[in-house]
């Protein structure tokens, strides 16, 4: 018995919170409970929905920030303080609850497949917090809840890459007959599942001018089911006026998607602005050193059930050492932007004043035709953009590849938000409306966490052995 009274000690505080949760109808906000992402499946759907509801949303009422009495201070109640702080203090402390585990700063990374019910009873009814691996640890779950609270989710799920988090949600929500508009800036992998899968599957794939705004009403079909945006878009930072996409969509009954991987919910928060599902490649900046790759996929309340079947229907699920490395990231996260956006856009400026440099592709840039959307949305910018490089259509191919080869600090790699600087001469023929620039190459740079004045160098040489062709 030794062994059973061990493991009911360890489920005993999920279980009670489960059975409070029903007993309150789902008005649990103020339990202790540390896993965000709900048993699906495992308890009746509209006791499994309150659960998830009730759990994850976040809590914007203004809380007293006086401790309780009592010795523990709940997690909700670290919540919903939080509410109130800057986003560098909510990213050192958000999805961990540190007496949960003796105290420790970090939560455990816990391998697991098989979770063990203290009886049958648990057992058959699967009333406990944990029931199998797929379907969380309390690793998975420290990162879910930390992502919750960046988007003002009412749910997350975490996935194998960024592209994952955008075929999961599309699978998740499309059916056979629906029509589904696609912003034409869109990350082209994307674009790729939407030719081929998404249309095999019997999904009519429309692709959008990114500067729609709310004329997209014009483009809505009574079958359109969604409609995906991503702003900036991929490698030309097209801004979208996303608040007058998501009103016109709403009006429709579609659900609204938007790839935010380069604002991060440090810089924009998508469901604030009427979007209904926030997508990430946690590849990047929550990652920040090019080794590991994650996606989440943020939905609010009316949408977080759908997603988190499918989660669990399709069986995609995460390693939780990627898991717990991307938790990492984030605490780091606020500062290393605040690095990127500086050092990115002093490489942008200096870059507008040369000779060699048809445009700058940036929207921190006033110059930049998406500017003013950026500067009435976004909180801040990121440290990826691109500069079209003069140049007669037949030697652009050649300055691009003279640029990239006379690079020393700049790595020649796709990806980025990781520390080092990166750079690509930028494919746009998948376009259909929003055309490639028409003055030369687009050459995409990542800035890194260097020091300007190295990478203002290492960009000169670059251009100096482009103009000499
Ligand atoms: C990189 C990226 C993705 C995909 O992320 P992976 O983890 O590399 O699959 C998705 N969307 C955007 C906008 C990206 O830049």
């Amino acid at each position: 018995m030794e062994g059973s009274r061990e493991v009911s000690e360890f489920t005993n505080f999920d279980v009670k919170n489960v059975k409070l949760a029903r007993s309150l109808g789902g008005l649990a906000l103020e339990l202790p409970v540390m896993n965000k992402k709900p048993p699906v499946g495992l308890l009746p759907d509209h006791e499994a929905r309150h659960l998830n509801f009730s759990l994850t949303r976040p809590v914007s009422r203004p809380m007293s920030r006086q401790r309780n009495s009592t010795a523990d201070v709940s997690m909700a109640d670290k919540t919903n303080a939080r509410a109130e702080q800057g986003i560098n203090t909510r990213l050192a402390h958000t999805g961990n609850n540190p007496s949960d585990y003796h105290g420790f700063v970090n939560p455990p990374v816990v391998h697991a497949s098989t979770v063990l019910f203290p009886n049958a009873r648990t057992m058959e009814t699967r009333s406990q917090k944990y029931t199998y691996g797929t379907r969380g640890t309390p690793t998975t779950d420290a990162l879910c809840e930390a992502i919750n609270e960046l988007e003002g989710a009412a749910g997350t799920i975490l996935v194998p890459s960024g592209l994952a988090a955008v075929t999961v949600p599309f699978l998740a929500y499309l059916s056979s007959g629906d029509h589904v508009l696609i912003v034409d800036s869109v990350y082209f992998p994307t674009r790729h599942f939407c030719d081929t899968m998404l249309t095999r599957l019997g999904v009519t794939v429309e692709y959008y001018d990114p500067s729609i705004g709310a004329g997209i009403e014009n483009l809505i079909r009574p079958n359109t089911r969604l409609v995906h945006t991503e702003a900036p878009g991929s490698n030309t930072f097209e801004m979208q006026d996303i608040p007058a996409i998501a009103a016109a969509a709403h009006r429709h009954g579609c659900i609204v998607t938007m790839d935010n991987t380069w604002a991060t919910p440090v810089y924009f928060r998508p469901l604030d602005y009427g979007v209904d599902v926030s997508i990430h490649a946690a590849t990047k900046y929550p990652s920040g050193h090019s080794d590991v790759l994650l996606g989440t996929v943020s939905a609010n309340a009316a949408h977080w059930p759908a997603l988190s079947e499918a989660m669990v229907t399709l069986g995609v699920c995460v390693s939780p050492d990627d898991s717990y490395q991307i938790l990492r990231g984030l605490r780091t996260m606020g500062v290393r932007l605040e690095r990127h956006q500086a050092s990115a856009l002093a490489i942008a400026e200096w870059l507008e004043g040369r000779e060699e440099v048809a445009r700058v592709l940036h929207p921190a840039l006033p110059s930049f035709p998406g500017h003013e959307l950026w500067k009435r949305d976004f909180g801040g910018a990121s440290g990826i953009f691109s500069f079209v490089l003069k140049a007669d259509p037949e030697n652009g191919k050649a300055k691009a590849h003279a640029f990239l080869d006379a690079l020393s600090i700049f790595g020649l790699g796709y990806s980025w938000g990781g520390f080092e600087s990166l750079a690509v001469h930028v494919n746009l023929s998948d376009r259909k409306v929003a055309k490639a620039p028409q003055e030369g190459p687009v050459i995409r740079l990542q800035i890194g966490l260097e020091d300007v004045p190295d990478i203002r160098r290492d960009v000169e040489a670059g251009l100096a052995a482009a103009n000499a062709l």
